[in-house]
């Protein structure tokens, strides 16, 4: 197998492989490796994502479960909506990339190795890994960036089970039910049905501090014992740490996305981006990242055709701004944070929702979701934010004087 690329995409996950089966299928594909340790089934875990009907026969082959209707609960409401347009899918990982990979035809391959090193030269960069050295003149790295010091993440533990008796209604998911011990953070249960008879539970926290693994245990088991749900089979444990704040990259990766006149302006120098979640998909908001990632994947691949390997943004400086300013909020005022949540979801309709958290909100749904939202808090947030960001940039000019 020869070692030397066009484009070597480091990490066979959810960025990676998309955008190797899509370069596959591509006229004339570049020589493209994909570097991967770990198989899809080590990695499984189950991706939630809100989808158009086409979207989602496309993805039929790996959804483990549909929902038209979903709801958000606290003590005191239950905000119920539902969909003629959008279904919230959840996806098994390790059957969409396992369909990924099956696209693959030379000269795009996987192979199973893990990426040690990259030493740029000077019109290509050599990849070190734990079995080999390779060559790319083009390097996409989606290895996760790690998780510094980050003021707020999204941590949770789930089971799959099978219960003993048929679940009341299997046709709702449960994003959010925040009847559960909030002295720890924003914490809710999220619960999906997969049929009468399955059932996905996940107790996630979003706070700065991880819990023991027995906390987020009890919190599911007292979640089944109020809804009068008994265990038949214990099928699975899926645990996850997802940030919610600023991605912190390896200084010796160039910094990413490279904008289109950056990467012109590069010349012959070799090109190492980052992609998916290490290149920021990730919503700071809610955690989301399937449908950014794909997006970002698709543009990318239709410029590589067009000779243009610049990574395109995955979510826009304006909505980044302004989860930021939510999180703000959250951090600031946590006595808030159920029903900034809850009141959201109740100034929105299931379509408008989920546009919402696509990240494809219309300006109606932002006024909707403004006017909802108390109007202090966020203003002092924002006010702190925009003067952070002065002094960033003041700083930035006193230090280039
Ligand atoms: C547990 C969990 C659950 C999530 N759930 C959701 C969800 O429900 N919906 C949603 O939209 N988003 C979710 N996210 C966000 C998630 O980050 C993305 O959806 C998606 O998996 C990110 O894809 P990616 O390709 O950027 O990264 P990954 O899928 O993480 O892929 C990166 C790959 O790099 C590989 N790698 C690591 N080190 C090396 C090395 N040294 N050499 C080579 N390869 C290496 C890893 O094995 C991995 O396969 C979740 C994240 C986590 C962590």
């Amino acid at each position: 197998m020869s070692t030397e690329f066009d484009i070597a995409i480091i990490g066979g996950g959810n960025a990676g492989l998309t955008l190797a089966a899509q370069l596959a299928a591509q006229d004339n594909p570049p020589s493209t490796v994909v570097i991967e340790p770990q198989t899809v089934q080590q990695r499984d875990c189950s991706w939630g994502l809100w989808a158009l009907d086409q979207q989602t026969e496309q993805l039929a082959h790996s959804t483990k479960g549909r929902w038209r209707r979903w709801q958000l609960v606290d003590e005191t409401r239950r905000v119920v909506h539902s969909s003629n347009q959008y279904s919230y899918l959840s996806l098994s990982s390790a059957d969409y990339l396992l369909d990924r990979a099956a696209q693959l035809r030379e000269p795009v391959s996987l192979i199973e190795d893990s990426v040690k090193a990259l030493h740029p030269q000077q019109s290509e960069t050599i990849i070190e890994t734990e079995q080999g050295r390779y060559s790319a003149k083009t390097v996409y790295d989606s290895r996760p960036p790690e998780i510094g010091y980050s003021t707020l993440r999204q941590h949770f533990l789930g089971w799959e089970i099978t219960t003993k008796e048929p679940i009341k209604d299997p046709d709702m998911a449960t994003l959010m039910d925040f009847r559960v011990d909030q002295s720890r953070g924003l914490h809710f249960i999220y619960a999906l049905p997969f049929s009468d008879h399955h059932l996905l539970i996940e107790s996630t926290l979003i706070s700065g501090r991880m819990e023991t693994q027995d906390w987020y245990r009890d919190a599911i088991k007292g979640w089944l014992r109020d809804n009068n749900i008994e265990i038949g089979e214990f099928l699975c444990e899926e645990m996850g740490v997802i940030p919610m704040d600023t991605i912190e990259t390896d200084p010796d990766i160039a910094a990413s996305p490279i904008s289109s006149e950056s990467s012109e302006s590069l010349g012959p120098q070799p090109l190492i981006a980052t992609i998916g979640a290490a290149s920021g998909a990730v919503r700071r908001s809610s955690g989301y990242a399937f449908q950014h990632i794909q997006q970002q994947i698709s543009q990318l691949a239709a410029g590589i055709a067009q000779g243009n390997m610049a990574v395109p943004t995955p979510i826009s400086s304006r909505l980044t701004a302004m989860d930021s300013i939510f999180n703000g909020v959250l951090l600031s005022r946590p006595d808030l944070a159920v029903s900034l949540y809850m009141d959201m979801a109740k100034a929105l309709n299931g379509d408008e929702f989920a546009r919402f958290m696509l990240g494809q909100a219309t300006t109606g749904d932002w006024l909707r979701v403004i006017a909802a939202m108390p109007k202090l808090p966020f203003l002092k947030e924002t006010v702190k934010q925009s003067a952070k960001q002065v002094s960033k940039q003041l700083l930035g000019q006193h230090k280039s004087a």
